[in-house]
């Protein structure tokens, strides 16, 4: 078959080994959506990648290669195996809440997930219309100490969201948290055209297909992308390895490779850099608790 020159796009929706990419870029395709299928020899692409592809027909056209990820968002398959769900993301917006009140060390349980795929995260604390919990302004600080965005937001009083348009620019973010802190209500907020929402492409593509599974691209109107889906809503609380914890714990790395054993596990061992910088203040008791309540949860699940 005929092909057309080389464009670049990105997977906007995937369904199998059919892609809805949007063409970047060059004038001619820029903003536009095509149907394409994915060359047998690629490997998998997923919701995010860059690709470069070329045009068959009416609006039809094939996927001939990829770019390189800077970053993906990974969750276990059926069998536990990690599997990447979307690409190119620059932000986890980690949704939090006065209610339902995050139990303790669940925002670090979050933060060290995020931190493990080397896309930075941020936290919106929603539901600020609701009484002030004095527990929650003492996170809020810790957080932002830490050097984390914090952005307090109300879908109900429509507060902080100028904000969160604002940062949600120029950049792709997932939205990830617990059940119930309002995750829904912003997104809707925030993408309020069920247009944008649907692309004209996807609805046929989408005929006696479940495609709740699989996540999708959005523009927000304000500028900045979204990528969606229930399994991306639920990422943070899989597997982590003790290294990724520790390492998820941006406060301690000027410490680490410090301590007087090289395989220290910063427990109950002389010579601790750990333990001697929470006694020193220069780390934050509280994280060290929660970092020790992760860890021994890894080993005792
Ligand atoms: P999700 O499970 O994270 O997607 O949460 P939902 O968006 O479904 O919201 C859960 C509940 O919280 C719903 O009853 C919403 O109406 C409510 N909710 C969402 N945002 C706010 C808010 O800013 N303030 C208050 N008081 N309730 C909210
Ligand atoms: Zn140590």
């Amino acid at each position: 078959e005929a092909m057309g020159p080389e464009h670049r796009g990105r997977v906007i929706a995937h369904f199998g080994r059919t892609l809805e990419v949007e063409g970047m870029e060059e004038e001619a395709v820029a903003g536009k959506r095509f149907r394409c299928h994915q060359r047998a020899n690629l490997e998998s692409l997923v919701t995010g990648d860059i690709v470069s592809w070329r045009e068959l027909k009416d609006g039809l056209g094939v996927v001939v290669g990829r770019f390189d990820r800077h970053s993906t968002l990974e969750r276990p398959d059926a069998r536990g195996i990690l599997k990447p769900v979307a690409a190119n993301i620059d932000r986890i917006l980690i949704v939090v809440a006065v209610e339902p009140v995050p139990f303790a060390n669940l925002i670090d349980r979050y933060l060290v997930a995020a931190e493990a795929t080397g896309i930075t995260p941020a936290l919106v604390i929603n539901k600020t219309d609701l009484p002030a919990d004095p527990e929650l302004d003492t996170l809020k600080a810790r957080y932002q100490r830490l050097g984390y965005d914090v952005l307090p937001a109300s879908v109900r009083q429509q507060h902080g969201l100028d904000v969160l348009r604002e940062a949600l620019k120029d950049l792709t973010t997932v939205f990830v948290g617990q059940s119930g802190v309002g995750k829904s209500s912003l997104i809707n907020t925030l993408l309020p055209s069920e247009d944008i929402r649907v692309g004209a492409l996807s609805e046929d593509s989408r005929k006696g297909t479940h495609t709740t599974t699989t996540a999708r691209l959005y523009h927000f109107p304000a500028g900045g992308d979204l990528i969606d889906s229930p399994g991306i809503r639920e990422f943070g609380l899989g597997h982590l390895t003790e290294q990724q914890v520790t390492d998820g714990f941006v406060e301690f790395r000027p410490f680490l490779g410090h301590c007087r054993f090289r395989d220290c596990m910063h427990r109950e061992e002389p010579g601790c850099a750990l333990r001697e910088a929470v006694a020193e203040g220069k780390i934050d008791l509280a994280r060290f608790e929660s970092y020790q309540r992760i860890v021994h949860s890894l080993t005792a699940s």
